[in-house]
């Protein structure tokens, strides 16, 4: 049947899957989203991103629209369908269909809809890999912790980043600190080897790759802070990387036309990536606690 969706009950042909007009996701983006890496044929951290949907759900007050059980059969059934080893899968639940009105529909069920992509992930990377950041204000409303989809500040962000030759944005809060990457988490390694990433409140969305990658480091016996750092602490530091489900961990090599440290990939950023790369295989979902 090609490649398939899921929209509302029913698996279709991604081609030919449409939701209403006035679903209040494409009205008011009154609705929630996930995207979970899919490694080796099982999805990586998928505990952790199915907390963080319900806390999304529940700080909207959206209701679940099918069970936990039943969305992990589902989400399972589409990568069968769409017979994918490697890449990822997203999904999407808006509070429903109901005539444009800002306030909640009395009667409107949440809709789901969910798509897959095939992408293929490699835990190794070469000397002169590296992304470039560039910097930008940070636009967005005060609940960065629920995964909104609306991301008309990170569009507007990524866009920025892209015309100033950078592969992700970093966007700096109105006190000078970095608060997070427009589709991940911003991380340093200070001159004095201690890793540092914002903590998780209401002013990022808290990462489940970092969050991963946080116990990993301590494994490892790094020091971990979290905490916000500026640019400049940014500029100085000894390794600086992302983290995402979709690019797990990548070294940052440049932000705002400035090298970090000697311009290559940093140890512990590619040990870390390895290392989240052998964990995602191995299914062993670390523990995932919601910030008060
Ligand atoms: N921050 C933002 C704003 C994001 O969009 C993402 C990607 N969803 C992340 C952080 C990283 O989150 P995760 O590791 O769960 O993909």
């Amino acid at each position: 049947m090609g490649r398939q969706a899921y929209v509302n009950g029913r698996f279709v042909r991604h081609a030919e899957a449409t939701v209403h007009i006035e679903d209040r996701g494409y009205q008011f983006a009154d609705g929630v989203y996930e995207v979970v890496t899919l490694l080796a044929g099982s999805f990586v951290d998928e505990a952790g991103h199915l907390a963080r949907l319900k806390h999304s759900l529940e700080e909207l007050r959206i209701a679940m629209p099918v069970s936990d059980a039943v969305l992990k059969l589902l989400m399972a059934e589409l990568i069968r369908r769409n017979n994918i080893r490697n890449g990822y899968l997203y999904l999407q639940i808006t509070r429903g269909v109901a005539p444009r009105d800002f306030k909640f529909p009395k009667k409107t069920r949440s809709a789901l809809v969910m798509t897959t992509r095939r992408q293929s992930f490699s835990p190794s990377l070469s000397d002169d890999a590296g992304i470039k950041v560039a910097s930008v204000p940070d636009i967005r409303w005060a609940r960065r912790d629920i995964k909104s989809i609306g991301l008309l500040a990170q569009v507007l962000a990524k866009q920025n980043a892209t015309e100033a030759g950078a592969f992700e944005a970093w966007m700096v809060d109105s006190d000078g600190f970095v608060t997070e990457g427009a589709s991940s988490n911003a991380w340093i390694l200070t001159k004095n080897g201690v890793l540092v990433t914002r903590q998780a409140d209401h002013s990022v969305l808290h990462g489940i790759t970092g969050n991963s990658i946080e116990y990993l480091a301590r494994e490892l016996g790094v020091k971990v802070e979290r905490r916000p750092f500026t640019l400049a602490e940014a500029f100085e530091a000894r390794e600086a990387f992302i983290t995402s489900a979709t690019t797990f961990c990548l070294p940052v090599i440049e932000i705002d036309g400035r090298t970090v440290a000697n311009g290559h990939p940093g140890e512990l950023t590619c040990n870390l990536r390895q290392h989240y790369f052998d964990y995602g295989q191995k299914r062993q979902d670390r523990p995932f606690a919601w910030p008060k």
